[in-house]
């Protein structure tokens, strides 16, 4: 059955809001998932709510139901066939999701189970209810997460199969009058493979799910740009209305202007060229035209990493706090030694950089209740909570050490205030491997301990750090929202947090140098990392490890490739001497349209 990997977290803030900017334009924020932006009329998916029949079966009528059942798993297999040949056809590797649906359809316990139940009087479609349901909730209690996982691949089988049974065609995709945004509230990825076949899908929007759920991943996979936990405000968009979606931006616009509706139409196609020249940078290294070496890391959150995991230079954010947000339970330290080491093993001695638990504030655990903060964010998050709740803390660096064995393990602690908080943490780190040692556990030798820089103080005693770290990495959200007293989690304030401005880029390019007169490794692991506008300054300013989601590293490695050292260096000074952000911004977006050129000319580059 299925093993499907999951694209890492990403854009976590904008949840669920939305802000009224005109009277009939509303714009509303999630999760961006997948690159680019989408322009079309907006599309309502109506799901297909199956009504299943409870009356018994006399007992001449059940060898019919059983019949009708094997009919509806014949064309149900049909019908994935089909879309598993037009995915393979579109060069995606995301077919397996479906191969994987196949053998649900086929597995002989279940189909063993439904006929029994026909044969015991319940109707075709009732058994295939129950039975499905069953085997889902079984699943959905199993305390792996990938395994819970596969419970919604069940749900998506069994919706197709109940279709099948009641003869309704799986031909429901919208107008042929051009592209269309189409919103639901929640999407199965069977769905969505099916809408993109159709081929006038400009992108997918969706009350709930997140960045890792499956649909997003076949989003990702297929390009389609894709908005994920809009919430509530979706269902007041008004089906046919126009409206733009910006993956980058995590923002859907309703009933655009004329001029902004024209203007994403040309976004749109500067988008699909750049993207396109963009791809071939997917697996290059990322090194200057004058030969320096940029490591491209990948930010994740889950134990299934992405494809491009297999093509960078390591996990350069490992957040934690996900494995425990996935849970109903705080993992023991057995299921989160083997989440860590599982990701260690798949690195294959590439590194792991591992962010203890980082959860207050916006991230929150349903089971574990903190209590009411008036201001959270600056309340007892993170690194402060673990202090406040010392067996937490030593359970993951238990399970964090005994882990290490197996990899290239780098730990790292988020929101480091003060010296005394690098201390203390790194204190509590050296005497749980001490602990370990002594019951005879094996451990990992040359575990570098680090720091996140994501406290403006932090930031501002770089070098003190600098002197007793052995690496730091830098959270640009955090250190952002701090700057400048702009919530990470509000959209209006969203602009006040001005993560290009030449402040920031300025207090950046100090910790680098910070970094490098004590010669320690240091890394961005904020968005800003992932930016290819913004990269392009950070790797002039001496930055030379980046961590990102992982759909931004084309572009990186494409700034990267197509720039000198010089330039870089050059932008960089400009840019930190530039009076405002939109100067820097500029700045950034003229040097970032100079390297990448014009399409034609950089084709031409990369085949010659
Ligand atoms: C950051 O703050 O930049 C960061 C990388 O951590 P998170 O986004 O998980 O807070
Ligand atoms: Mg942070």
């Amino acid at each position: 059955m299925l093993m499907e990997r999951k694209s890492n977290m990403c854009k976590m803030h904008h949840h669920g809001k939305g802000i009224k900017t005109k009277k009939e334009n509303v714009m509303l924020h999630g999760i961006g998932v997948s690159h680019g932006i989408g322009r079309g009329v907006l599309y309502r998916e109506t799901t297909f709510v199956p009504v299943i029949s409870r009356e018994e079966i006399a007992p001449e009528g059940r060898p019919d139901q059983a019949q009708k059942y094997k009919n509806a798993r014949q064309s149900a297999e049909e019908e994935l066939q089909k879309l598993i040949d037009s995915l393979q056809a579109q060069g995606t590797d995301k077919a397996a999701i479906f191969a994987a649906h196949q053998e649900i359809l086929l597995d002989e316990a279940m189909e063993e189970e439904i006929l029994e139940a026909i044969g015991e009087g319940q109707s075709a479609d009732s058994a295939v209810e129950d039975v499905y349901r069953a085997y889902a909730k079984r699943i959905a209690r199993a305390k792996d997460s990938v395994i819970r996982e596969r419970a919604k691949d069940l749900d998506d089988v069994r919706l197709r199969l109940l279709r099948n049974l009641q003869g309704v065609p799986d031909d429901l995709v919208p107008g042929t009058d051009g592209p269309c945004i189409a919103a639901a509230e929640e999407w199965l990825p069977s769905r969505i493979a099916r809408l993109a076949a159709a081929g006038h899908v400009a992108g997918i929007v969706a009350e709930k799910g997140s960045a890792t759920c499956h649909a997003a991943i076949v989003c990702e996979a297929l390009g389609l740009p894709a908005l994920f936990g809009v919430g509530e405000g979706l269902k007041e968009a008004p089906a046919g209305t126009r409206a733009i979606l910006d993956a980058q931006a995590a923002t859907l616009e309703v009933s655009p202007a004329e001029e902004q509706w024209r203007e994403a139409g040309e976004r749109v196609e500067q988008f699909r060229r750049a993207a396109a020249i963009a791809r071939q940078y997917a697996d290059r290294l990322a090194v200057t035209t004058d030969g320096r070496r940029v490591e491209i890391c990948l930010n994740a959150g889950a134990v299934d990493l992405p494809p491009q995991s297999e093509v960078c230079d390591g996990v350069g954010l490992f957040r934690t706090e996900f494995l425990f947000m996935e849970q109903q339970h705080l993992p023991t330290e057995d299921e989160q030694y083997e989440a860590y080491a599982a990701v260690l093993r798949k690195m294959g001695g590439r590194p792991v950089i591992l962010r203890t638990l980082d959860i207050g504030a916006d991230k929150q655990l349903e089971y574990f209740p903190l209590p009411k903060e008036e201001n959270p964010a600056l309340g007892v998050r993170a690194l402060r909570l673990c202090f406040d709740k010392p067996d937490l803390f030593r359970t993951q660096l238990r399970a964090a050490w005994r882990a290490s064995a197996h990899g290239n393990l780098w730990l790292m602690f988020p929101m480091v205030g003060s010296l005394e908080d690098w201390r203390r943490a790194k204190q509590i780190c050296l005497d749980v491997r001490r602990e370990l040692e002594q019951q005879g556990a094996a451990v990992g030798r040359n575990v570098p301990i680090g720091a996140m820089i994501e406290i403006p103080s932090a930031a501002l005693q770089a070098d003190r750090l600098a002197a007793e770290a052995d690496f730091a990495s830098v959270g640009t959200n955090d250190l952002c929202q701090y700057l400048f007293a702009a919530d990470r989690t509000n959209a209006r304030v969203a602009a006040y947090a001005q993560s290009h401005s030449p402040v920031l880029m300025e207090l950046l390019g100090r910790v680098a140098a910070a970094f490098e007169a004590q010669g320690k490794p240091l890394s961005v692991c904020g968005e800003l990392g992932g930016d290819a506008r913004a990269a392009a300054v950070l790797v002039g300013m001496g930055y030379k490890k980046l961590s990102m989601s992982p759909g931004n590293m084309p572009y990186v490695r494409q700034v990267i490739c197509r720039s000198s050292m010089e330039e870089l260096q050059s932008l960089a000074r400009q840019v930190c001497a530039a009076a405002t952000q939109g100067e820097a911004e500029e700045l950034m977006q003229r040097f970032y349209q100079g390297v990448t050129r014009a399409p034609e000319e950089e084709a031409k580059c990369i085949h010659e």
